[in-house]
């Protein structure tokens, strides 16, 4: 069968790894001339990787790091220390560590938090760890019931100390959703915080080896069009043109540089653009259906990506780090984590500006002007002297994944939908990993078990039954 797919992001890519797995025919078509949307990268006029975000992995990312074994690519995550690393915003240039031991979870996690005595009084502790009892006895049914509450109104309804607040939950609802704890919903935090409870490894972070374009993407587009798959890029849809009964009948692909526009016609059609940009796309007969209805609940926030080169080394971290500053989220020194990047003389530290709406509008002097002065705060022995900044390049992506504010649950689509050769994906849809990449990559493949189970391939239906969610490959008889 052949399934059109409009989008080339890890949910695009994923779809068709998974298509092709089943027996399918997957073309994906993607707009810009780079894969990868919120993960791309291109390179500038120095040959430096410029990236659309800083990008971590967890352990807790069960869907992505089989798709790497089923890949032959795992080797290419890099793990890190098993420790998450705040900076203390009241002790400028030091840094507090949870460092978690090599036990069973969630010991290991409770652990970690008792022994770390910068950030958290002992009182405080506790009546963290009691606010935290319902979300580990009544597991993900209570967290998703807490979509209706923000966090901080979430923090106040269970006694937990505002503390606990500033200190670790401003870092970590600006790293998970780029919004502060007031607008978050309470949902989000709770379902990280419940994973690296339940997961002995689920909090340690990996980073990839490269860019990647070349080092995540690359690789899947291979295995596709190995397997008869295709992809083009400069190929953005420009209408979903329907049949009489509402069904898709093809999609319109709008010619570049005076090209014709193409019909490409196929057995099922997938949008895994973001959602904005299908909201932007939505054919009109659609629009009075309840389950298309449920997308204007859904819209992209803004964040920014800040990558500035030195010409001395300024730390030898080589880990993610939570700033805890108003102006970043999480940054790291990427000549230290990543392969690629490496450098043993000079740093270039990958920053996420977030909240980013009122920075957004802003000009890129003005950002890095703001990006440095905070640096002065995290590196006050570098920064402005001796350290001098050989480049510094911004990536604004003014709507980014799904703005997780309370009462978004409900908002977010099954993959599939009520036009039967019409299915979503995107790391927005319906699956509990967030707005992430394993999130993008989970709903890749539930929308192709649920195109194959609608549309079987000859054997393939058993194959995408059989196909585990969460656990790692043990072959890869399908390629
Ligand atoms: C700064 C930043 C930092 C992040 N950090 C992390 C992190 O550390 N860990 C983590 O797990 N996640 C992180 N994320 C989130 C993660 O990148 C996303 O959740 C994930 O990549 C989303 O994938 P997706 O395929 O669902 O959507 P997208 O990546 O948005 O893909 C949609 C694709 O559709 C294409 N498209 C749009 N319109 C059209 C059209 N008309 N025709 C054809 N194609 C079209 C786009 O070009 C894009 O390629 C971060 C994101 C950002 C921006």
């Amino acid at each position: 069968m052949r399934v059109a797919i409009a989008g080339g992001g890890l949910a695009g890519l994923s779809c068709a790894k998974y298509l092709v797995d089943a027996g399918h025919t997957p073309l994906i078509l993607e707009r810009d001339s780079v894969l990868g949307g919120l993960v791309a990268a291109w390179k500038d006029e120095d040959g430096d990787w410029i990236e659309t975000g800083l990008h971590a992995f967890f352990g807790a990312y069960p869907n992505m790091l089989q798709l790497l074994q089923e890949l032959g690519i795992e080797e290419r995550l890099q793990w890190k220390a098993h420790t998450l690393i705040f900076n203390q915003p009241e002790k400028p240039g030091t840094l507090s560590r949870f460092d978690v031991p090599d036990i069973p979870a969630p010991f290991n996690v409770i652990l970690s938090i008792l022994r770390n005595n910068d950030m958290l009084t002992w009182s405080q502790k506790i009546r963290f760890a009691i606010g935290l009892l319902p979300a580990i006895v009544r597991g993900q049914q209570y967290v998703e019931d807490m979509d209706r509450y923000s966090l901080l109104e979430w923090l106040r309804h269970q006694g937990i100390d505002e503390q606990v607040n500033t200190d670790i939950f401003i870092a970590a609802s600006k790293a998970l959703t780029f919004i502060n704890p007031d607008e978050v919903s309470a949902t989000i935090p709770l379902t990280a915080l419940n994973r690296f409870l339940r997961e002995r490894y689920g909090s340690k972070i990996a980073f990839l080896d490269g860019a990647p374009p070349e080092r995540l993407c690359q690789p899947i587009v291979d295995y596709v069009t190995a397997l008869g798959g295709e992809v083009r890029i400069n190929a953005p849809l420009k209408q979903i043109v329907l049949n009489a009964d509402g069904t898709v009948n093809h999609f319109l692909i709008r010619g570049l540089k005076d090209a014709p526009d193409t019909e490409i016609v196929a057995d099922a059609y997938v949008s895994a653009m973001s959602v904005d940009a299908l909201k932007l796309m939505m054919p009109e007969p659609w629009k009075s259906l309840a389950y298309f209805q449920q997308l204007a609940g859904l819209e992209g926030v803004p964040v920014i990506n800040v990558q500035i080169w030195f010409d001395r080394k300024l730390t030898d971290v080589d880990q993610l780090l939570f700033s805890r500053s108003a102006l970043l989220s999480v940054y790291a020194d990427m000549s230290n984590t990543c392969r690629e990047y490496a450098d043993p003389d000079r740093s270039m530290l990958e920053l996420v500006l977030a909240p980013a709406q009122d920075w957004i509008g802003q000009s890129e002097e003005a950002i890095i002007a703001a990006t440095l002065q905070e640096l002065t705060r995290l590196f006050p022995d570098q920064i402005p002297h001796p350290a001098q900044v050989l480049k510094a390049k911004v990536v604004k992506t003014p709507r980014s994944v799904y703005k997780a504010t309370p009462g978004r649950q409900q908002h977010r689509p099954q993959q599939t939908t009520p036009i039967t050769n019409f299915f979503l994906s995107g790391s927005y849809t319906m699956q509990p990993y967030l707005g992430s990449m394993e999130g993008a990559v989970l709903s890749g493949k539930l929308t192709a078990q649920a195109i194959t189970l609608a549309n079987p391939a000859p054997s393939a239906v058993t194959q995408a039954l059989n196909s585990p969610l969460s656990q790692p490959a043990t072959n890869a008889a399908t390629v």
